[in-house]
């Protein structure tokens, strides 16, 4: 629920309506704004009926929240979350590209990667060095060797990194790397994992899971808000349904669903939602037309050779011919490329 203070309440009234509800058991989140503080509350409203904090000095007025989301959802905060990483701004008028190959497989061709879809305007670089794959003998990822390529792929390109953690242990060697730590569609509800990374200062990059509806992953956004990192890009990446001519089923329906009804910016993963690159044009069109605030593609300079997604991976002219396609498409709804 939302505690509205009236435009007059002072400090101490603000701070003893907070420390009634935290004494209740509420997590509090206090925003201060011109004219009025409101304070989100998160807990079981159902203690009020015996503690009543209408009547507390200073006290305007107390709305229940309807959506169980409530720091990723709309209510208590309208403006659109920018999402800063570097110089570069996720959920503002540009349209962000983030791409790479699915895994970092050796330091020469990531890097000659990396400064490729730099030239063609992408602007985060991708890479997995741990790859937990649906087979246990496929390729595994290079995991902390293959952070330190990124490292130095960073040092060559200046472009800013996300990788994927995936487990909870490996957060704070991964946070000490990325830029931007991802959450795989896999791991969308491993809630120790998303409290975990939620204890970062890192932007997270969240990954819907396959079989997740929308209101799920924006419950799985609260959890790391909730654990006190707000810095959150949601990224649809294609669902799990009886559809098997793509590897997974894009939901662009989701698009302007998260922006009705939450602030936090949203980016389309077009190469794991068709699993094959000649969809990866048309769908990345599709996801700017809808409303996306940027995209993440697999690049690799010979995909018919790749350890890892060669099928959905596009080669990198192919890359750069796609980026100037979405320019006019960026333009077309107000966002610039
Ligand atoms: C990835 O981006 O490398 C990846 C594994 O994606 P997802 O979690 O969406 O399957
Ligand atoms: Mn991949």
């Amino acid at each position: 629920m939302i505690i509205i203070m009236s435009p007059n309440a002072t400090k101490t009234q603000v701070e003893d309506v907070e420390k009634k509800l935290v004494g209740l058991g509420f997590q509090t989140h206090p925003i201060f704004g011109e004219i009025k503080t409101v304070i989100g509350a998160i807990g079981d409203k159902r203690l009020l009926n015996t503690h009543d904090i209408s009547f507390m000095p200073g006290v305007e007025n107390i709305v229940p929240i309807m959506k169980p989301y409530k720091l990723a959802g709309k209510e208590l905060k309208k403006d659109p979350t920018i999402v800063k990483v570097g110089n570069v701004e996720i959920g503002g008028k540009e349209i962000v590209i983030m791409a790479g190959p699915c895994a970092i497989e050796n330091e020469e061709t990531y890097i000659g990667t990396a400064i490729k879809v730099k030239e063609s305007g992408a602007k985060i670089l991708r890479g997995g060095a741990f790859k937990p794959r649906t087979s246990p003998y496929a390729f595994q990822g290079l995991e902390e060797d293959g952070l330190k390529i990124m490292a130095k792929a960073k040092e060559a390109t200046g472009l800013a990194l996300v990788t994927e953690v995936v487990d909870t242990r490996d957060v704070d060697l991964v946070a000490t790397y990325a830029d931007i730590i991802q959450i795989g569609a896999r791991n969308m509800q491993n809630f120790k994992l998303l409290h975990e990374v939620g204890l970062t200062k890192k932007p997270i990059l969240l990954k819907r899971g396959l079989a997740a509806t929308i209101e799920e992953w924006l419950m799985a956004a609260e959890y790391i808000m909730a654990a006190g990192n707000q810095n959150i890009i949601l990224c649809e990446r294609g669902i799990r349904t009886y559809e098997t001519a793509t590897r997974n089923t894009i939901d662009m329906g989701a698009i302007p669903v998260v922006k009705e009804f939450s602030h936090l910016p949203i980016i389309v993963d077009p190469s794991h939602a068709t699993g094959s690159w000649k969809y990866v044009n048309a769908l990345s069109k599709g996801a700017i037309a809808t409303g996306a605030d940027g995209l993440i593609i697999e690049v690799h300079s010979d995909p018919n050779n790749a350890l890892c997604d060669g099928p959905q991976s596009l080669k990198p002219s192919k890359f750069d011919q796609l980026v100037s396609e979405l320019k006019p498409v960026a333009q077309s709804v107000g966002r610039t490329l």
